[in-house]
């Protein structure tokens, strides 16, 4: 028979996929003797088997978790049901990567209308007692039956509101009776049944609730956000219940071992005396510094502190733990590696190998690539800050700085993000409801909530600015407004946020890009010392070139030639170049194109001072090119000496049903070799002048896009070689070129030994490749996209996480057969997928060269290849 639950006491560290992380952290704890609530975990393949099995918990899983539930009632001496002394449990979810989506916690399960007078009794604390139970009545209702929490509250407002009680603290026992009476009410009046009274039908309803909350559409963004796969599961963890809440010798909390914001060595947390864990992560009261406990609770601090380090030994890496004390005795109730800024993920990594505790390998494989971008991000101008005024200050949350327009709901956030706004989202306080709106957002400002409330540690996780708890917000959400330092901002009126100094400014204040040093120049050479991939940068002017390099770029994987044309004065000169109805007009058109060309060219090879360019000639969709404006008409019309109503039948004749698969990449060579000529005499003039001029060491890459099959690429190639040595004679030069592909065709790929004949290096055009192999309109896309997520075809966008599955076979194919034919052939990848952590790796595992990504990518680039490396030796 399968094992499908554990006792904490059965399990490890190690066991990390099956009993999830909380699960098996809970076990190693155990197992170090730590003072631990016992309890048992419901195994991933649980959830697993529950998603197979049309959504039912098998028998044999359940008879699993009541005998273990048997065990759990023998250690703890007491018998779940009991009507004296109920044995009380917390249910909480656990994944094998924690995930803020998910179902948290249900805390009191176990309580009913009669154990609740034995607890009481038990207790001598009727207060407490019936606290516990109305407190289980809403969070039982809230997520597993998904009454919405509101109601529970306003129940609870109405009560106090009634009693004359300022805070929940000054209900007493009989006015929480009332409200446990009114809660049963709703619950009968939304579900249809009386409140469940059998704790076993209580757990397994929870059980099930977690196992469901792995599938809710929040977790589903989030796992599509962090590359989490969807076929993992979560665990469930059962643990008997210790109280924070009953008196002043009681508390919960949680804390880190270093400051999560950033970095810096020694405990980081905050607590509440007299509360259950939920208060503290909810932000609903403003907790105090861990620090406080010392003075509070001598003892317990001393043994929390010890017990802090002995975790972040044990583990090497920041703990974020949570602890509950219940009359005067310390429990720990999880530990985690915790999350951070990316900041502070490479102060820790650099101290803990200064430490000696890790070794710098581990230090590069600890930091997540993606959060690299973090640090790219911009801060305010200094100037413009002078100039700024501040209305509020509140806890700086997480990093950065964010000007935008103030809205008040995630999915005002989101819309009008998407229509090209920059919005900063105002809420009371976050839920996981929110993400789309937060993902949407510059920065957010919340109005409850400490450092380590849902909107603080899930901002610091996207790297998105965020200023929390801002009690002095006078906030109207429904009629969109707030009041704050004696401004009153509307929804649509500008705000700007430090995430870094927690200061809140009115009016729109110019960011400038980040930069980085120390920590991330340290962590970025040991990277470099362990990849093998090489990285390069997509890039088509001198500043993001200059960009790039500054970021570690080795060179230009990517020069897109029809970007260097979209400035207003060279559209007109490219669009009488593709209007051209004749050679002549064309050629003369090109001629008027090829100083800009080459000039950038040459600022291009000075910014790389040697480092390696491949110049992807002319891949124009042509309808991002073709006037469509009367006026641009009209100018163009006078320009070629036509008429607008000739120049605009052309450009009808010109119109492609479908143009990402229309008259573009090489097939405009084909059919217009001049372009080819002039584009390659730009190549060749710039790189032997600039040669010639720094002595930089030059051998240009030229690049032919969108080839299907070998003669096309040929057919090129021979007008290329004719004009570049014809341009070498001309200057006198011996000047070495290569002249390679784009493998972004799936004809391409399949047939990559005949084109390796011909091309000297590929480069995977993914972007292309993933829009031909899924047959999917790079450009259209996004529109049903999230209909597939949601009907769970598609985990994540194949656009922006390569498909290795489909797309991936493509690669690894075009890569065997092209260096069957040429073993020297250089790959590499020049699609989006470039900057992907998971992408690179996969380039890595199938021997490319190097990838090339955009500029803002290249650390992100640099650090995943040497992951990839040290993760696959
Ligand atoms: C590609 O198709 O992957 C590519 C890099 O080219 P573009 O995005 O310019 O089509
Ligand atoms: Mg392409």
């Amino acid at each position: 028979m399968a094992k499908w639950v554990y006792l904490f006491k059965e399990g490890n560290a190690d066991m990390r996929n099956l009993l999830g992380g909380k699960g098996a952290n809970l076990a190693e704890m155990t197992n170090l003797g730590l003072p631990i609530p016992q309890g048992f975990t419901v195994t991933t393949e649980a959830c697993t088997d529950y998603y197979n099995n049309g959504k039912q918990i098998s028998e044999e899983i359940q008879g699993q978790i009541f005998d273990h539930m048997k065990t759990l009632e023998e250690i703890q001496g007491k018998k779940f049901g009991d009507t004296e002394d109920p044995l009380l449990v917390s249910v909480r979810s656990g994944a094998r990567a924690s995930m803020p989506g998910m179902m948290d916690t249900i805390l009191n399960l176990g309580l009913n209308d009669v154990a609740v007078e034995g607890f009481a009794k038990k207790t001598g604390n009727p207060r407490f007692a019936y606290d516990s139970y109305r407190r289980f009545i809403q969070m039982f209702s809230d997520v597993v039956m998904e009454i919405a929490k509101p109601k529970f509250e306003a129940i609870l407002d109405e009560v106090k509101e009634a009693k004359g009680a300022k805070f929940d603290t000054d209900l007493t026992a009989d006015d929480l009776k009332e409200v446990i009476a009114k809660y049963k009410e709703l619950y009968k009046k939304e579900i249809g049944s009386e409140f469940p009274q059998e704790p076993k039908d209580q757990l397994m309803e929870s059980v099930k609730a977690v196992f469901r909350s792995w599938d809710n559409p929040r977790a589903i963004v989030y796992r599509r956000m962090n590359d989490i796969p969807g076929d993992w599961g979560t665990a469930v963890n059962v643990q008997a219940m210790v109280f924070g809440n009953m008196g002043n010798t009681s508390g919960t909390g949680v804390a880190f071992t270093r400051n999560p914001s950033t970095g810096a060595k020694g405990i980081y947390g905050e607590y509440l005396i007299n509360a259950q864990g939920e208060d503290v992560v909810a932000g609903i009261r403003t907790p105090q510094p861990i620090t406080k406990l010392e003075e509070d609770l001598p003892e317990c601090y001393k043994q929390f502190m010890e017990i802090a380090h002995k975790l972040e030994t044990h583990y090497r890496d920041m703990q974020d733990m949570e602890f509950t004390i219940q009359e005067g005795k310390l429990y720990f109730l999880q530990t985690r590696n915790g999350k951070r800024t990316a900041q502070a993920a490479l102060q820790i990594a650099c101290d803990l190998v200064d430490e000696g505790m890790i070794t710098p390998e581990e230090a590069v494989c600890r930091i997540d690539a993606k959060s690299l971008d973090q640090l790219l991000h911009p801060t305010f101008d200094k100037d413009a800050l002078k100039a700024g005024k501040v209305i509020g200050e509140a806890l700086p949350a997480s990093p950065g700085a964010a000007a935008g327009k103030v809205y008040f709901t995630a999915e005002d956030a989101k819309a009008h993000h998407e229509s090209g706004e920059r919005v900063i989202l105002v809420r009371l306080e976050t839920s996981p409801e929110d993400i789309e709106g937060m993902h949407a957002a510059e920065g957010i400002l919340t109005v409850r909530g400490g450092m380590t409330s849902h909107a603080a540690v899930v901002a610091r996780g996207m790297g998105t600015a965020c200023v929390s708890g801002c009690g002095a917000i006078n906030i109207d959400e429904e009629a969109k407004v707030f009041s704050l330092g004696g401004e009153t901002i509307h929804e649509g009126d500008y705000i700007s946020l430090d995430g870094s100094t927690g200061k809140i400014y009115v009016g729109d204040i110019k960011t400038v890009p980040a930069s980085v040093s120390g920590n991330f120049g340290r962590i970025m050479g040991w990277a470099d010392q362990f990849r093998r991939l090489k990285v390069r940068t997509n890039a088509d002017n001198p500043a993001d070139t200059a960009n790039a390099v500054r970021l570690g770029a080795e060179g230009i994987g990517l020069c897109r030639t029809e970007h260097m044309f979209f400035e207003p004065e060279r559209i007109p000169k490219i669009r009488k170049m593709i209007l051209s109805k004749t050679q002549e007009a064309r050629e003369a058109a090109l001629m008027e194109l090829l100083p800009f060309q080459k000039a950038d060219f040459k600022a291009m090879y000075e910014v790389l001072e040697g480092r390696p360019m491949t110049v992807r000639y002319l891949d124009p969709p042509l309808h991002e090119f073709v006037p469509t404006d009367p006026e641009d008409i009209a100018e163009l019309a006078k320009d070629m000496g036509m008429t607008p109503a000739e120049v605009k039948a052309v450009c009808d004749g010109l119109h492609e049903f479908n143009p990402m698969m229309g008259h573009r990449g090489c097939r405009l060579c084909v059919t217009y070799p001049e372009i080819a000529k002039m584009q390659t005499r730009a190549v060749m003039e710039a790189a032997i002048e600039v040669k010639a001029e720094k002595g930089y060491d030059i051998v240009p890459e030229i690049m032919i896009p969108l080839v299907g099959e070998k003669k096309e690429l040929k057919y090129v190639k021979d007008v290329v070689v004719e004009t570049a040595e014809q341009v070498k004679k001309e200057k006198g030069s011996d000047m070495e070129y290569h002249i390679g592909t784009m493998i972004e065709i799936p004809r391409a790929a399949l047939t990559a030994d005949e084109v390796a004949e011909e091309a000297e290096f590929f480069s995977f055009g993914t972007n292309d490749l993933t829009q031909m192999t899924f047959g999917f309109s790079r450009d259209d896309a996004g529109k049903f996209l999230d209909a597939y997520y949601k009907a769970k075809i598609y985990e994540s966008d194949p656009f922006a996480k390569l498909d290795q599955t489909g797309v991936g076979q493509l690669v690894e194919m075009g890569a065997k057969k092209g260096r069957a034919t040429r073993p020297n052939l250089k790959l590499g990848i020049c699609g989006e997928h470039g900057g992907d952590p998971s992408s690179v790796e996969f380039c890595h595992k199938v021997g490319l060269d190097y990838v090339s990504c955009s500029p803002f990518r290249v650390p992100i680039a640099r650090l995943a290849a040497a992951q990839a490396a040290l993760n696959n030796k």
